[in-house]
């Protein structure tokens, strides 16, 4: 899978990007992230890439013809045929949750637009977006860490990322509840002890004590998933 990014700070989420698991599917090649930097496309001499906006308010708002040419300059390698899908980060977006990075791993290619300042041009967004997603209602400075978090979210999806599909075929909301509690060694820490379940080697008893807390902990900590299920 392949994901572009348009941004006015590549280096930011090239540094974010490149380290750990993510990093290391980019070098084994299952997935290609690539960041662009959308000043580059500015046809200013000072290379602006914002301006204030129309009928007035406060910040800058970024233009649509750097953007426009970015993405046109991001399309010219691809055929139009590949299985594609344009996602401007925006607090006004549907709020992100696993369904959605599951859904989105089904592209071939996801481009991701970053705002910035007081966000960008409204025609931009009707000529090349196809879904406006947000990380959480609340809004930050800029589009980079939204960026992140999407990539991360997908990308984990796509084969030959993580190790095996099981790590993320039975983690928190894959089955609509929260992980159950998991221990490593040491046995005991601090006087708590592992359940003694798990030390068991009863793989019916462990999965059916993995089910019960697994129904526990989304009971205790959202209980609203619950609430959904029964819907
Ligand atoms: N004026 C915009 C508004 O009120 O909706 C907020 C602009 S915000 C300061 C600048 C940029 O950060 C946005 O264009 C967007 O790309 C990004 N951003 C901020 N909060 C975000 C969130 N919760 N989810 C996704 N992107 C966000």
């Amino acid at each position: 899978m392949r994901f572009d990014i348009m941004t006015l700070f590549p280096d930011f989420v090239d540094h974010v990007l490149g380290e750990s698991i993510i990093g290391r599917a980019q070098k084994s090649g299952a997935i290609t992230v690539c960041s662009h930097n959308i000043r580059d496309y500015s046809k200013d001499k000072h290379r602006r890439v914002d301006d204030t906006p129309y009928g007035g308010g406060k910040g800058m708002l970024m233009m649509a013809p750097p953007i426009y040419d970015c993405y046109q300059a991001i399309l010219a390698g691809y055929p139009a045929a590949e299985k594609r899908h344009v996602v401007y980060m925006s607090p006004r977006g549907r709020v992100l949750n696993q369904e959605k990075a599951r859904e989105l791993a089904q592209y071939d290619h996801l481009v991701i637009l970053c705002g910035h300042y007081e966000g960008v041009d409204a025609r931009i967004i009707e000529e090349i977006v196809d879904e406006e997603i947000s990380i959480g209602d609340f809004v930050l400075t800029g589009g980079e860490l939204p960026a992140c978090i999407l990539v991360d979210a997908v990308a984990r999806l796509v084969e030959g990322v993580l190790a095996d599909p099981e790590c993320y075929e039975k983690e928190s909301f894959s089955g609509g509840l929260l992980e159950y509690p998991q221990y490593t060694r040491p046995v005991e820490f601090l006087g708590k002890t592992v359940p003694e379940v798990l030390l068991s080697g009863h793989h019916a008893n462990i999965d059916k004590w993995r089910e019960e807390q697994s129904l526990a902990v989304t009971r205790k900590l959202r209980p609203e998933l619950l609430e959904k299920q029964q819907e």
